[in-house]
């Protein structure tokens, strides 16, 4: 079913006997539909306006018929594989020889076309129709007409396969615009929920994690690095007289060196570290599988890249320098988040209280806390 819905019905028609396929013809075709000229249908006035689709006046305009019509069952299966677009129905005779029989035919083309509606056609009470619907399946695509049959009768079937027909490929396409339509609402869900908590979880200026997934992450790397017996160093870092920079050069300066100090951080640490603004001018950063040496040289090299190159904003030269506070916990020992963080923060007050642009290293016991 790959056409429009306002196509041309698409019939297949198969019988031996010329004189059928001309009235298939007769019937089916545009004109019949549109005049009761008893004249150029071969079939009586009366008729021909009664098999005017059975629509009342004012309803729909009948269906256009795109007639292809056999001789043979051959034909019919060749006929309808051939064709690109499905056959909405195929009457078939049951009796054609010298060829196959029309049940040949007809579960032959129900292999091909599996939503072509079937019309077995036939004069023969012979046959049992429930050989034919386990051959030709399924069954409410399947229907008999018994010969000779009525003009009317013809015109019946056709338009009442046509408008199924038609129902059936306008709710296939209604589907097929709903699941494009529920596909894209949900790829934008998708990114509104993936923006919502990327934005739950950063700092708006600096791109760093927030105070509060910072601390989360903290937590997890904790019990993940104790789960394995590795250390964890954390890194507290205060820019110096953040203030002052503020207070001489405005806020906007302030930003960007705040900016510029969270690039430079990132660019100093592994690529699995955690690097997060917890306050104005306050970073933490969580170094899993990281022991002291590491941690302090990690520390040291985010000093200088901070406090060796200045800063620029708007033409200006500015110049901070950072103080860092360092703790490590010790391998197989559990330690409470919080305990970790006092002591990387008891670290970051004795850097700034040696001058600050430095680097000091907190140490860990299990209560009490050693520098
Ligand atoms: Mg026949």
């Amino acid at each position: 079913m790959k056409s429009d819905a306002n196509d041309p019905i698409k019939v297949l028609a198969v019988d031996d006997e010329e004189m059928i396929r001309e009235l298939y013809d007769q019937i089916l075709s545009n004109q019949f539909s549109q005049s009761s000229d008893p004249s150029r249908t071969g079939v009586s006035g009366n008729e021909a306006a009664a098999a005017n689709n059975g629509n009342p006046a004012g309803s729909l305009p009948p269906p256009q018929y795109d007639l292809t019509l056999c001789s043979q069952g051959e034909d019919g299966l060749e006929a309808v594989r051939q064709d690109e677009d499905e056959f909405a129905m195929a009457f078939i005779d049951v009796r054609m020889p010298p060829g196959r029989d029309g049940i040949w035919t007809a579960e032959n083309i129900r292999t091909v076309s599996p939503a072509t509606q079937i019309v077995i056609v036939t004069g023969y009470s012979d046959i049992d129709p429930a050989e034919i619907e386990k051959r030709v399946p399924p069954p409410d695509r399947l229907l008999y007409l018994q010969k000779p049959f009525h003009p009317f009768e013809i015109r019946q079937f056709a338009s009442t396969l046509a408008a199924r027909w038609q129902a059936e490929k306008k709710m296939q396409l209604l589907n097929l615009g709903l699941e494009s339509m529920v596909q894209e609402r949900t790829s934008e869900l998708r990114k509104a929920y993936h923006d919502i908590e990327h934005q739950a979880m950063h700092d708006a200026l600096t791109g760093l994690l927030n105070r509060r997934a910072v601390f989360s992450d903290l937590k997890q790397e904790l019990s993940r690095t104790q789960r394995k017996s590795e250390p964890l160093s954390l890194i507290m870092a205060d820019l110096d007289h953040f203030k002052s920079i503020n207070d001489t050069y405005g806020h906007q300066a302030g930003d960007a060196v705040l900016e510029e100090t969270a690039r430079r951080m990132h660019a100093c640490v592994r690529p699995y570290d955690k690097v997060g603004r917890i306050g104005g001018e306050e970073f933490m950063i969580v170094l899993g599988d990281c022991g002291r040496a590491e941690g302090l040289e990690i520390a040291e090299r985010i000093r200088k890249s901070i406090g060796d190159q200045g800063f620029e904003f708007d033409g200006e030269k500015i110049r901070a320098t950072v103080s860092l506070g360092v703790a490590t916990t010790i391998a197989n020992q559990t330690f409470e988040k919080d305990l970790l963080i006092s002591a990387a923060d008891k670290a970051l007050y004795r850097a700034k209280r040696d001058g600050r642009n430095t680097v000091r290293a907190g140490g860990l016991k299990l209560e009490a806390i050693i520098y």
